[in-house]
């Protein structure tokens, strides 16, 4: 069972947890996050375990500041004056991923974007100590609501994390708004916790709320993903000038013909594999091979997430890399 522990006397507990790419559920402004080290694949891949998340989808960075938030993604004018004006708060905005920024693949789901936001009290605190942004969806399983009190939180996960740090009720009780910086423009992606109004109000511009699904609309999330190769699923056998996408220690017959092949995880760690897998399919699509075949893995667990994820890079795509 976590133990519960009040807001100022769990930053040391916490941070050692984190350390050790455990995850925590911690308070902040909007809802209790459950939180990880975005920059730990093994972590992050805890996180959608813990929550039973039948999809990988990009978790938010939470992040002590606006000096860390410009290590991990890349602000311009307008991001730099949106942070200025609303951080810490909740409003999370999505912007270009930079080089070397450190954040692990799973943690964006392998997208070339990130959403940042810098919270209120300790969950930034916390990022500033360990030197880490934090990956952290809301403390509560897929499909339930999220959760405001830690007993609320410890009701639904209390049995498969190690520690809830205790806040008290959070302020806001609604997620964070999310707005994507495009250029001179501003995209609505999910309403929350600062109202639209308000940024157009401090910004002077529109914020357009159209297509705010974007990344969640499963047909998007195809082009954003697809490997530029075919991808092949439960491959048992290997054919001639395939790249192979291997799991576990039973290898699919005549692997020795394969181009190239990467293990998401030799001793078959279905959390290994799922922080694998992002980095080993864009490893291989460099490659240049056809073909990418992909050795059976469970479906179990994490494993029904990383099917799901293969099974969106195996759909039939037209020449434009859109999905059908
Ligand atoms: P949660 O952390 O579960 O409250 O949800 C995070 C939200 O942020 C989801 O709706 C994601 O689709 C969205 N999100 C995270 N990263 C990105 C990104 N790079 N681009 C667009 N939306 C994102
Ligand atoms: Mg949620």
């Amino acid at each position: 069972m976590a133990q519960i522990l009040n807001i100022d006397q769990a930053m040391e507990a916490a941070l050692g947890l984190l350390r050790a790419g455990e995850v925590v559920a911690v308070p902040t402004e909007t809802v209790y996050g459950l939180a990880g080290d975005a920059t730990n694949g093994n972590a992050v891949a805890k996180i959608f375990e813990v929550k039973g998340r039948p999809r990988f989808n990009p978790l938010i960075a939470h992040v002590a500041g606006i000096a860390m938030a410009e290590r991990i993604g890349v602000f311009d004018r307008l991001s730099r004056k949106l942070a200025e004006a609303f951080w810490p708060g909740p409003l999370t905005l999505v912007v270009p991923l930079a080089p070397d920024s450190g954040i692990h693949e799973l943690a964006v789901a392998g997208l070339d974007t990130v959403a940042l936001r810098m919270p209120q009290g300790f969950t930034a605190v916390l990022s500033g100590r360990l030197g880490h942004p934090l990956a952290a969806p809301s403390a509560n399983s897929s499909g339930r609501i999220s959760a405001t009190t830690a007993p609320a939180v410890a009701a639904d996960l209390g049995d498969r994390i190690p520690l809830i740090v205790d806040g008290g009720a959070t302020q806001v009780g609604l997620e964070s708004t999310i707005v994507k910086v495009e250029g001179e423009r501003l995209r609505l992606l999910r309403p929350g916790g600062i109202a639209a109004e308000l940024i157009e109000a401090a910004m002077g511009l529109p914020v357009r709320r159209d297509a705010g699904a974007d990344v969640e609309a499963p047909g998007m999330l195809v082009s954003h993903y697809a490997p530029r190769a075919e991808v092949r699923l439960d491959a048992i056998e290997i054919l001639p000038g395939e790249a192979l996408l291997a799991f576990g220690p039973f290898r699919a017959a005549r692997f020795e013909d394969a181009a190239i092949m990467l293990n998401l995880s030799p001793a078959g760690d279905i959390r290994e594999a799922a922080s694998n897998l992002f980095s080993y399919l864009q490893a291989l699509d460099k490659e240049g091979v056809e073909r990418i075949a992909v050795e059976p893995i469970p479906a179990s667990g994490l494993g029904e997430a990383i099917n799901d994820r293969l099974a969106r890079a195996a759909a039939p795509r037209d020449t434009s890399g859109t999905a059908r």
